[in-house]
């Protein structure tokens, strides 16, 4: 089994405040991962830490499909595969998402011709032929942008997509659009890290592997059951059973319905 992505050790800081504090993770190409955590447990430090914003201090190992992504710059790492779809994607406005994919296209060698078919056939794939003319996610709705993340990625061709909160701030039907749209980028070429908040997206796909991520590290690895556990019990359900004490800025206990679900019940 080929490995897409091995973090080993993984440490991201902020001057003083260590925010992800030694995580572990693999995941095989062919494969979609779920990370699952609370607010503020470090999911979206992740991903910029993995990507190469410069804003957090890394240290550690990150290899994609063997090779250490951690002391490369930027470009380097988007050149090697990864790609992230963000939590809250910029507007771009004047350009429009077409050329912006013709450019990051030819950025990896790729040719005019041949990106052009790649986003015709994706555009259609992704229900996206109607934005290829309008501005990058600009005046897109919240499920539309997630949307364009994700037909944008599989246009570009990722070998690792990091997903960030794909699912957020969505309805429901938006939401079970992103889980098919996630399922159809699924190759055997590409590893995908999909982060959520919330255990509703997990209705609509089955990820490989769900991982559990408290302050800043990988606690806990398993199968759809441990969905199940979240979805009954909260994350307290697992700090329980794992003997992890609460952090004492989080708030008050909450119901698993406010946690899992924007529809009361
Ligand atoms: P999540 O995505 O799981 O909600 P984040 O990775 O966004 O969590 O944030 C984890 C913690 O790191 C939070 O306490 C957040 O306030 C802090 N943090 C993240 N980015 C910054 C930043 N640029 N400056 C200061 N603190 C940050
Ligand atoms: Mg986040």
């Amino acid at each position: 089994m080929t490995i897409a992505l091995k973090i080993e050790d993984l440490h991201a800081s902020i001057g003083a405040i260590e925010i992800i504090k030694g995580l572990d993770l693999e995941l095989p190409f062919g494969e979609v991962h779920a990370i699952m955590g609370p607010n503020g447990s470090g999911k979206s430090t992740l991903c910029h830490a993995l990507t190469g914003n410069p804003v957090y201090e890394v240290s550690g190992s990150a290899k994609l499909g063997g090779k250490e992504l951690l002391d490369k710059e930027i470009s380097e790492r988007a050149l090697m595969g990864l790609i992230q779809g963000f939590q809250y994607p910029t507007e771009v406005p004047g350009v429009r998402l077409a050329e912006f994919l013709i450019e990051a296209g030819a950025e990896r060698g790729i040719e005019r011709s041949a990106i052009e078919e790649r986003i015709r056939v994706e555009a259609e794939r992704f229900t996206m032929t109607d934005f290829l003319d309008r501005s990058l996610n600009d005046d897109l709705s919240g499920g539309e942008k997630k949307r364009s993340e994700i037909f944008q990625a599989a246009v570009l061709g990722p070998r690792v997509a990091l997903l960030d909160e794909i699912d957020s701030g969505l309805d429901i039907d938006a939401v079970k659009q992103v889980a098919e749209a996630v399922e159809e980028m699924r190759s055997p070429e590409i590893g995908t890290l999909m982060i959520t908040h919330y255990s509703r997206i997990l209705r609509y796909l089955t990820p490989d592997r769900i991982h559990v991520m408290l302050d800043g590290r990988i606690v806990e690895s398993g199968g759809a059951e441990l969905a199940e556990e979240l979805e009954d019990g909260g994350y307290d359900a697992i700090r329980d059973r794992l003997g992890i004490e609460k952090p004492a800025e989080e708030e008050a206990p909450k119901k698993p319905s406010d946690f899992f679900t924007d529809i009361p019940f």
